[in-house]
């Protein structure tokens, strides 16, 4: 029996997890889902964000399909009863390392990006990002008085970047195998011109090169990544990098696309357990609408059969009624443009199950 653990989460998370779940269900349907609170609405049933069952539930499953956390009504509780919490509290205790975020722009929403059609259209990149490690987490760090120097007196902030070579390792096997299922083309991006911890970086990723062959690997120093990013961003398939560089070049990739509800992401840790979430946050402005686009959630699903349990076939299956869908011009209000029809949350969803066929 494989579990998969369901944390619908606050705001829209119910409503689009729900129409995942269905699709998740009709392609897998030897999954057992187990459902849990989590975030705000786990607050309000148990006084905090992050239950230990629902924490057990979640270790004890192969794979989490997460909606998404948070509300202003929860913005005045202190930080460790915040529902975002749950988030990295999920991340630290099952050691999610890496970050995969796809940024596909599929032909009929080319429109939808403020780049050019023809720079965009068809993009299909995925951004594999250290989430664990680097100067979001080095010690020490802190605010102190400079002794002496010019600044003598001064408060001054600092941050130290740290990555272990282990921790690099890891992360470049994981976008290295993300790669062989792809393209087969590999960009590391760091800034070895400036930084140590960046050397490094680039010295482990060309020794873990050695096991892949058949992957094409290339670097490239990050500011020019951001600006390969927007000048041609076709020519990259799958990009590794560190937790600072990925956090923002992956927004910068979510940009491209220009449709936030539509882009699915994976946190995985060693053994493959991973969570599957939209990139978007809870939308409080539209929950309870039926307006929300469950797309990214369903394509999150796909990535939790693809990455947790290698069952690409169906994977597949989902990508391909979700273009489908598309192609019938049905469309929720985030991404409808002339032309097209306009549907809720509830009738995409039946819509994807219809195109699975
Ligand atoms: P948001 O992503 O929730 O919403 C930004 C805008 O995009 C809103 O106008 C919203 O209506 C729209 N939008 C988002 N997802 C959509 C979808 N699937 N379909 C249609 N429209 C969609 O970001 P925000 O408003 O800055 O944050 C709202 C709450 O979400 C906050 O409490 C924040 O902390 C939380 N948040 C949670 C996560 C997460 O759970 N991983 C991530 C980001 C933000």
């Amino acid at each position: 029996m494989t579990q998969i653990a369901v944390l619908p989460g606050d705001g829209i998370g119910p409503e689009i997890t729900a129409q995942a779940a269905r699709v998740l269900s009709a392609v897998a349907p030897d999954l057992t889902l187990v459902e849990a609170p989590v975030g705000g609405a786990a607050y309000d049933l148990h006084g905090h964000p992050l239950p230990p069952e629902t924490l057990a539930l979640a270790q004890n499953s192969a794979a989490i399909l997460f909606g998404a956390v948070g509300d202003w009504k929860y913005d005045q509780l202190e930080r460790a009863l915040r529902p975002e919490q749950a988030i990295l509290g999920l991340r630290k205790a099952m050691g999610l390392f890496a970050n995969l975020r796809p940024a596909i722009l599929y032909p009929q929403l080319a429109e939808a990006s403020s780049l050019k059609p023809e720079v965009v259209s068809g993009l299909d990149i995925l951004i594999v990002r250290e989430l664990t490690g680097d100067i979001y987490f080095g010690q020490p760090r802190g605010v102190r008085t400079v002794e002496e120097g010019p600044f003598a007196g001064d408060r001054q902030g600092f941050d130290t970047m740290l990555y272990a070579e282990t921790e690099i390792r890891r992360i470049a096997r994981i976008a290295f195998e993300a790669a062989q299922k792809r393209n087969k083309k590999l960009c590391s991006v760091d800034k070895a011109n400036v930084l140590e911890t960046s050397q490094l970086w680039r010295d482990v990723i060309i020794e873990v090169a050695k096991d892949y062959p058949d992957v094409e690997l290339s670097h490239m120093y990050v500011d020019n990544a951001a600006m390969q990013l927007v000048r041609a961003p076709k020519e990259f398939d799958v990009i590794v990098t560190g937790n600072i560089f990925g956090d923002i070049l992956s927004d910068e990739a979510a940009m491209l696309t220009g449709s936030i509800g539509m882009l699915p992401s994976a946190s995985l840790n060693e053994s493959n357990q991973g969570l599957y979430e939209p990139s978007h946050g809870s939308a409080p402005d539209i929950a309870g609408q039926n307006k929300a686009n469950p797309l990214a959630t369903i394509l999150s699903a796909a990535m939790l059969l693809r990455y947790s349990l290698g069952r690409e076939n169906e994977a597949q299956r989902i990508e391909q009624a979700v273009a489908a869908v598309l192609e019938q011009g049905l469309r929720t209000a985030d991404i409808q443009s002339e032309g097209t029809q306009l549907v809720g949350t509830s009738e995409m969803g039946d819509a994807v199950l219809r195109a699975l066929g």
